[in-house]
């Protein structure tokens, strides 16, 4: 064992990882990375195919990122945003207006993912008491959906295995179907459409009685990625924006994992051209480089919290780092490599190549549904894909898998019994070709092992 190994297992304890298996099993340490390769300290090399947890964009050491945190950091590390204004803030907010849907006009800036959410949960129950209507207090949720780990995110967000434990300590909040048609067992309902149709006309009539007491509807737009890449019904989305405007409920939308090209558009909301009343956005936002969240509103609520000091309506919120000059520096940097290198636009011969794999990958015997939205999938493993009877939990499928995967140069992390394969949008087609090649053989060596010893277990760290 190195020293840099030894001393993570006398000191750290890892998130979302249990500690005992960690420690048992030997672990990577990462030294250095370039474009969409990490390496490690003895000088291997992996493809990062889920872009250090869904955060890297451009590739590592991008050179015009780099140079201006470098820039940056000859000037200033940080300095607050409690009373005093920073150069690089303020010209990401500028660019993040006008690249999110027409209507977010005032950004909030957070540290990561869960305070962008919390932020945004607090303005929404504060905007109602503006709006002389303080009876709306209640958030309506979907099932599987994940938000972050603070204790509002937490609340907002319903997936089982996550949150459970934590229940006594969250708000109450109203739960829609998860509309993940392959996950749903709805009697009478056949295809996706009459899917979406069944979802919608659930929302509408919760709505129809309680809108009263409804603050605002929270979800991830397409794609519920934390909960094993869960993929919503075409059209969805729109349905949900037309009913909370309907029903004068505000909209948040969760583009945390979503944001920043991973759906093929700069935010999966352009996909079905809805503006929501917020917008969440974290991980892709600094291309990867740094912790920044960003609560994006419209000037409806931004205007409800103006008024005197004496008024207390203030949003009595915020953090130390809110608005670091050096993560708001990368974030500019990164906004301007999407035009500079037409990152979007370059996009959909990536997402066939994903989409070839992902048709070849639903042949294989143990797959039960690889699904892809953009430049995100997931493949999900069942020991049974035609009764969809899933792998005992406990043999860490999925998890041996992505240890396999590591053998060939690929990293990858698993969600249970799903495999989730998120590049940095930089990645070219034949990356990415390498990257699921690498991904097919790992599956097809494990599966084999299925075949030959129907006992096989695996001793993953990574697993949840
Ligand atoms: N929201 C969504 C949709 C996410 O996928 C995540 C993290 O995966 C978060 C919020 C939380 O972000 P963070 O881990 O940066 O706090």
């Amino acid at each position: 064992m190195n020293q840099w190994e030894f001393m993570d297992k006398e000191y750290i304890w890892h998130p979302f990882t249990q500690m005992k298996g960690w420690n048992e099993n030997k672990q990577l340490v990462i030294d250095h990375g370039e474009g969409v390769k990490l390496y490690d300290v003895e000088g291997n090399a992996y493809y990062d195919g889920i872009s250090s947890l869904w955060v890297n964009i451009h590739g590592h050491r991008r050179r015009e990122i780099d140079e201006a945190v470098k820039k940056q950091l000859d000037k200033i590390a940080h300095t607050t945003l409690l009373g005093l204004i920073n150069k690089p803030s303020a010209e990401l907010a500028k660019k993040l207006v006008e690249v999110t849907p027409k209507g977010l006009n005032k950004v909030f800036y957070s540290d990561d993912g869960s305070t962008a959410v919390e932020a945004a949960v607090k303005i929404a129950f504060q905007y109602w008491q503006h709006k002389g209507l303080p009876e709306k207090q209640q958030f309506i949720n979907l099932g599987d959906s994940y938000h972050g780990d603070t204790v509002g995110a937490v609340s907002v967000g319903n997936i089982d295995v996550f949150h459970k434990v934590y229940k006594p300590l969250l708000f109450n909040t109203k739960k829609m179907t998860c509309p993940s048609f392959y996950h749903s067992s709805i009697e009478g309902i056949n295809c996706e459409i009459e899917f979406r149709d069944f979802l919608l006309q659930e929302l509408e009539d919760y709505l129809k009685e309680n809108s009263d007491k409804v603050a605002a509807m929270i979800i991830e737009p397409l794609v519920q990625a934390a909960a094993g890449m869960l993929m919503q019904p075409k059209g969805y989305i729109k349905g949900v924006r037309e009913l909370t405007q309907k029903y004068n409920v505000l909209l948040i939308i969760d583009e945390v994992a979503t944001g920043f090209g991973r759906t093929g558009k700069l935010f999966a909301c352009e996909n079905e051209g809805i503006c929501p009343d917020m917008m969440c956005l974290s991980k892709g936002i600094t291309a990867g480089y740094m912790a920044l969240g960003a609560t994006m509103v419209t000037d409806e609520i931004y205007n409800t919290f103006l008024g005197e000091a004496a008024e207390y309506k203030t949003f009595y919120h915020g953090h130390s780092y809110t608005g670091n000059p050096l993560a708001c520096a990368a974030g500019v940097a990164g906004l301007e490599l999407f035009e500079k290198d037409d990152v979007i636009e370059n996009l959909p011969p990536k997402m066939a190549v994903i989409a070839e794999h992902i048709q070849k990958m639903n042949t294989m015997k143990y797959v039960g549904n690889a699904r892809q939205c953009g430049m995100l999938a997931g493949i999900e493993l069942m020991h049974d894909k035609n009764l969809k009877i899933p792998f005992d939990s406990t043999l860490l499928m999925a998890g041996g898998i992505c240890q396999t995967a590591r053998k060939y140069g690929l990293i990858v992390r698993n969600i249970g019994d799903v495999i989730i394969f998120m590049p940095p949008l930089v990645s070219t087609v034949q990356q990415i070709e390498e990257m699921l090649s690498i991904l097919e053989q790992a599956m097809q060596e494990v599966f084999e092992k299925v075949d030959l010893h129907s006992n096989i277990k695996f001793s993953d760290p990574c697993a949840f």
